[in-house]
Order: C-alpha cells, then structure tokens, then sequence
C-alpha cells in the first residue's frame, strides 16, 4: 500500500494491482501553469525488484531476473490496457484479454486452505515470481468480490492515471473531476463553441 492508495481511499484488497497499474505514470497535462512530468518506477530491475519490497512482495535487496523484469512490464502493460476498456465491455474484448491471460501465464497460482479466510490463491513460485502472483491474485480476487469494476483508468489522453471509482453509482469517467473532468469539458465546450461560430483557429 503507497501513500496515493490511502490518499485515493483505494481498497487494501485492490492496493497492489494500483500501484503497480500506476508505476508508469503518463500524466503530462499543465495544472497551474506547471506541467506534470511523467515518471517510470519500473525502469530496470533492480527499480522494480525496490518497488517489490516497498510493497512487501520481495525481500529486501533481490533482484529480479532480466526475464522477470521483461514479464512483469508485459503485464503492467496488459492490466492497464484491460482497465482501459470500459468495466462493462471488458470481458467482452478478446483485445484485452486476450494480451492480459497471456501476460498472467508466466505467474502461477495455486488453491490453498488459509486460517480463517478459508481458502484462498497462493504463487506457486518463489522470489519475485511469486511477489508477481500476488498482485495476480488481487485481480482474481477483485474480479471475484465486483471491485474490480471500479478500477478504471482516466479518460483523459493527457493523464490516463489508473483510479478507483468510490462514486455511488460507479460511472466515473475521470481520475479526479475538479482536475481532468473539468479540463475535458472545457475543451469540448470550446470546440463545440469554435465549430457552431464557424470560426477557424
Ligand atoms: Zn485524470
């Protein structure tokens, strides 16, 4: 869990799947004059086997492979593409999981009796592969409870920040309205006002 999943109020159950959705930050949009600067946590394997261990999925110091490295950005890549898609459409979309159920393969999961929880998905591997699974994990488990759903990502092309969606109704489009929502709408009101005037730019 990461101090913007507590700011953002995301589900503990779900905190992994979001940051990690999160590590590539696209956000490039100017907010008060300053424009954002987008980031890469993940940027070699060693930055990623630090983030691993800030999430209590990896001991302190290891490193992934190079090949571990490679399936875990595949995978990032793939869950912020299936998050992309609308919660409604999504288990429709053969272009997004199709890409998402080949980048899980390499993480695998086994059934196991866990104290009181009953049953639960362990790794079945060890070190960062199984650091890995776990946030696998997560996306079973969220699917499995419907939270899921509320994990979008920005309909704004200058943010694409992935979000959990705490509204009562859950059709949240953006990641924060005061900020991308309003953005977004001041735009189309100015490029329907530009298009009714018939003036060009
Ligand atoms: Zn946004």
């Amino acid at each position: 869990m990461s101090k913007e999943s507590r700011k953002f109020q995301v589900p503990d159950a779900l905190a992994n799947v979001y940051d990690f959705a999160n590590s590539l930050d696209l956000r490039h949009f100017t907010h008060c004059g300053v424009q954002h600067q987008q980031a890469e946590e993940l940027a070699d394997p060693s930055a990623l086997g630090d983030w691993m261990h800030q999430h209590g999925l990896i001991d302190r110091g290891a490193v992934p492979s190079q090949r571990t490295f490679a399936a875990a950005l595949q995978l990032r890549g793939a869950i912020r593409d299936y998050l992309k898609s609308d919660p409604a459409e999504r288990h429709r979309k053969a272009a997004a999981t199709a890409p998402l159920n080949k980048a899980m393969e390499p993480f695998a999961l086994r059934v196991a009796a866990i104290g009181k929880d009953g049953f639960g998905l362990m790794p079945m591997q060890a070190d960062a592969q199984a650091g890995l699974s776990a946030i696998v994990a997560e996306l079973y488990n969220a699917a499995a409870t419907g939270t899921l759903g509320r994990l979008k990502m920005c309909a704004a092309g200058e943010c694409q920040r992935v979000f959990f969606d705490r509204s009562k109704p859950g059709t949240r489009r953006w990641c924060q309205s005061t900020l991308c929502g309003n953005r977004e709408k001041t735009r189309t009101y100015r490029e329907r006002h530009k298009h009714d005037t018939g003036s060009e730019t």
